[in-house]
């Protein structure tokens, strides 16, 4: 819930406003897992409180933990679906990638978790939960530092939801998280991209692009055939970036497929006006695809064609293979014969 909400709880109950923070604090600095724990309220607030909400961890049903330190966990909801999440540390960075639907309707064809299709929406409750069940399973020592919600689902198919998720993410009331440290990543609904941007100043956009041609774009990520590549990079030209941000622009190199020396200066081109830098993905292969990864010197060979271009272009490492924790891969296990 909102500040504004829990202050109309508490006022409801006949109770000062102050009272509101008092409880989220409780919830999100503090971890509460219980009303009676909030030994600061008064006791008739905690049962009012407690006939009404509640309050309370997700279920996390099985943790798998790669060789890398990447860490996968299967989160059990109320109705039984489950959601993956997964913590991935490096140097000094412990970033989680969350997820936002149960499924996705979007049919990239290159991503495990469209084999399932659209379950449903999380609830922000579901979303903001995955921040407190991966908290758990930190190691002594780690912090969560950065938030990407590149998990199961398209975000932004799921807008009120993120909106409110991101309000609890970002609020001083809430859980603080200043927004450069929140990335949401987009196959690209334009109209959505641009709400986001102005109702949540500050938070990061990655755009998910994987070809350089429309006929292609279409077969691989089919959204393409409602916002086409050109109108894509003629929104992401228009976004309000901050001054010294850039757009993140993700790339899956999939072999004999987008990754030649042409779709590199194609790529080169269509970027060049704007403010961009772009992460090239290993492909992660899972049952049933018949899409294989770029082999590493092309995928070098295409980093260096953009770098010589001037455009930022890294490479991301796969993590958590081994757990089927890498991108794309997220396809939760009770699904995987259906
Ligand atoms: S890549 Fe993202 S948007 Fe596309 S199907 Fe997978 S989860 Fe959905």
């Amino acid at each position: 819930m909102t500040v504004d909400e829990v202050e109309q709880v508490v006022a409801d109950a006949g109770e000062r406003r102050f009272r509101a923070r008092q409880i989220l604090h409780w919830a999100h600095a503090r971890g509460a897992e219980s009303f009676d724990t909030m030994l600061d309220l008064p006791a008739a607030l905690r049962a009012h409180l407690k006939h009404r909400f509640t309050i309370g961890m997700p279920a996390t049903s099985v943790v798998s933990r790669a060789a890398d330190g990447t860490r996968k966990l299967l989160i059990r909801l109320a109705d039984g679906e489950e959601i993956e999440s997964v913590i991935i540390p490096a140097d000094k960075r412990v970033t989680l990638c969350m997820s936002s639907q149960v499924g996705c309707a979007m049919a990239c064809e290159f991503c495990a978790t469209a084999r399932m299709g659209l379950h449903r929406n999380l609830t922000a409750s579901e979303i903001v939960g995955q921040i407190f069940a991966a908290r758990r399973e930190l190691d002594r020592g780690e912090e969560l530092t950065n938030f990407v919600f590149m998990g199961m689902g398209e975000p932004l198919a799921n807008y009120p939801r993120l909106i409110r998720t991101l309000t609890i993410m970002t609020s001083e009331w809430g859980m603080n998280i200043s927004p450069r440290r929140i990335t949401v990543s987009t196959v690209g609904l334009i109209p959505a991209m641009e709400r986001l941007l102005a109702e949540i100043p500050g938070v990061n956009l990655a755009v998910s692009l994987h070809a350089t041609t429309n006929e292609l774009r279409s077969r691989l990520a089919p959204i393409n055939q409602r916002y086409p590549l050109e109108d894509l990079l003629a929104a992401c030209r228009n976004l309000p970036i901050k001054r010294r941000s850039r757009i993140m622009f993700e790339y899956v190199m999939l072999a004999g497929v987008n990754d030649s020396i042409a779709d590199a200066r194609r790529l080169l081109k269509l970027l060049a006006p704007l403010r961009a830098k772009i992460n090239l993905i290993f492909y992660n292969p899972f049952e049933g695809s018949t899409l294989n990864t770029s082999p590493r010197a092309a995928v070098e060979a295409f980093q260096a064609i953009l770098k010589n271009g001037n455009l930022t272009a890294t490479i991301r490492e796969s993590r958590g293979l081994d757990i089927a924790a890498a991108c794309g891969q997220l396809y939760a296990e009770q699904h995987t014969a259906a």
